[in-house]
């Protein structure tokens, strides 16, 4: 099975689409990646979740990625007398250490890194933005501000801070926990809510030793200006436009979301575009023009993924979210001004072994029209650095680890097939032809280009390309 479009699906699971049925229909409608987002799903569920996918995994024979999404430090307000209050416009409100029931002048904020943090000017947003506050007081007991935008506050709602970079870790208490369940789980994607700076990623790698990759999603106006360290260390990102566009102005988040793809795409590590893509598809089952453009401009742009929340978590439709979502991928990537948009947003490749090679792969096989590109790779590094080059011919990577098939899955145009490792470069060569052809991307007499690490199973060493013929015999065994 494979797919018809190069940039990935990542479809969330929840309540409308968490058994082994809905798992399999989202697969074959088109869903890669499989999202479990920790905010709503308990260690119990979520090994359910994990055993369901690989049931279809094994199923379809095709690696399928599980991204894992750990809430993060969510800050919420305390409690108010009777559930609620009314804050007025231009009225004075204060937050504070006191855990007394709130009120229209006063409400607990059990966050006391918060009160150390925030300084006059600064702007707090509560309740996803509804309420706005400035802050014009502040010490170690409490933040008084004036009310920008008023409205009804409830019980915990949830509190943010564009512009206060606060002292606490990434990785809450209940994220430490989630995260060890999950590796301990096996899934192969962990994504770091409410990062603010590199270190956020720093430690949590200290913890996942490697036994995921890790994705850091961009969602606070902190971590957006320090987009360059943290592409530095992190193996992923997510334009996570849901709280970006709470913590930052939303007509900005257009212009960010392109930052973030070109510089993920030219740093050559995957880029998710994520929320409200196809937000209207969880009532009905046909999207707005406008939410068909925002699809096709991330596919335009080379995005590596699009992603589905609420569509297919809790939607009406989420077999059919995919499946649209699918349908206006291929149909953009067949579009005759696709292939230019795309490769004006190429750079030049970095100057390393494994970027020359890849981007003369590429080179040849778009010069020979070859019928594929056919990587070996361990790790999965060279099978993404040939996907940085965003190359014409399909690609094709091919190792001995399931777990960097699932990996790959969320990666722009890989194909990844599970082979034990070549003997020899006679045996590379063959298998790769026979792989390419038994996975209906070469007919016999084709030529595909081969690149590799020699020695064979060297990680990281990526030196070698082949341009090779697809034999008549290649329906024999791989
Ligand atoms: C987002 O904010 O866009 C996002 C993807 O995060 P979550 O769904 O966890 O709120």
């Amino acid at each position: 099975m494979r797919r018809l479009r190069r940039a990935k699906i990542v479809a969330t699971l929840g309540p409308a689409s968490g058994n082994a049925e809905m798992i399999g229909r989202l697969f074959a409608a088109g869903a890669d990646v499989f999202r479990i987002n920790m905010s709503h799903t308990s260690h119990e569920r979520m090994r359910e979740l994990v055993g369901f996918i690989r049931a279809v995994e094994r199923e379809q024979g095709r690696p399928v990625g599980i991204l894992v999404d750990l809430q993060g430090p969510k800050l919420r307000l305390g409690t108010f007398g009777g559930g609620s209050a009314m804050v007025a416009k231009g009225a004075s409100f204060t937050l504070d250490a006191d855990t007394a029931p709130g009120d229209a002048s006063r409400v607990h904020l059990p966050h006391p890194e918060i009160l150390h943090a925030a300084k006059p000017g600064h702007t707090l947003l509560l309740d996803d933005g509804k309420v706005r506050l400035t802050v014009t007081a502040a010490d170690d007991s409490k933040i008084v501000t004036r009310v920008e935008v008023g409205g009804k506050l409830s019980d915990r709602k949830g509190v943010s801070l564009p512009d206060t970079t606060v002292g606490f870790s990434a990785l809450a208490d209940k994220d430490r926990s989630d995260l060890g369940a999950a590796l301990d789980t096996g899934v192969d994607w962990i994504a770091l809510s409410f990062i603010q700076r590199p270190d956020d990623i720093a430690e949590a790698k200290k913890i996942i030793r490697g036994r995921a990759a890790v994705m850091a999603k961009i969602e606070k106006p902190q971590a957006v200006t320090r987009l360059a360290e943290i592409l530095e260390i992190t193996d992923a990102l997510m334009v996570a436009r849901g709280d970006l566009g709470v913590e930052m102005p939303l007509e900005k988040v257009p212009g960010v979301q392109k930052m973030m793809t070109r510089m993920a795409r030219k740093a050559g590590k995957p880029v998710v575009v994520a929320t409200q893509m196809l937000e209207s598809m969880i009532t009905s089952p046909v999207p707005t023009r406008a939410e068909v453009s925002d699809v096709a401009t991330a596919i335009y742009e080379g995005a590596d993924a699009v992603m589905l929340s609420a569509e297919s978590a809790a939607g009406q439709y989420p077999v059919e979210a995919v499946a649209t979502m699918n349908r206006i991928a291929e149909e953009t990537e067949s579009d005759p001004n696709y292939r230019s948009i795309l490769t004006a947003q190429r750079t030049e490749p970095e100057a390393t072994g494994a970027d020359a090679i890849a981007d003369a792969v590429r080179q040849i096989a778009e010069t020979l029209s070859l019928s594929a590109i056919v990587c070996w790779t361990g790790s999965g590094s060279t099978g993404m650095r040939v996907a940085r080059e965003r190359p014409a011919s399909p690609v094709i990577a091919l190792s001995p680890k399931i777990e960097t098939g699932r990996r790959l899955s969320l990666v722009w145009g890989v194909h990844c097939v599970v082979t034990e490792d070549a003997h020899d470069l006679d045996d590379m060569v063959l298998r790769a032809c026979r792989i390419a052809f038994r996975e209906g991307f070469a007919k016999a007499g084709d030529r595909v280009i081969i690149a590799a690490g020699v020695p064979l199973g060297t990680p990281g060493a990526t030196n070698m390309l082949r341009i090779a013929f697809v034999g008549d015999d290649s329906e024999g065994d791989v």
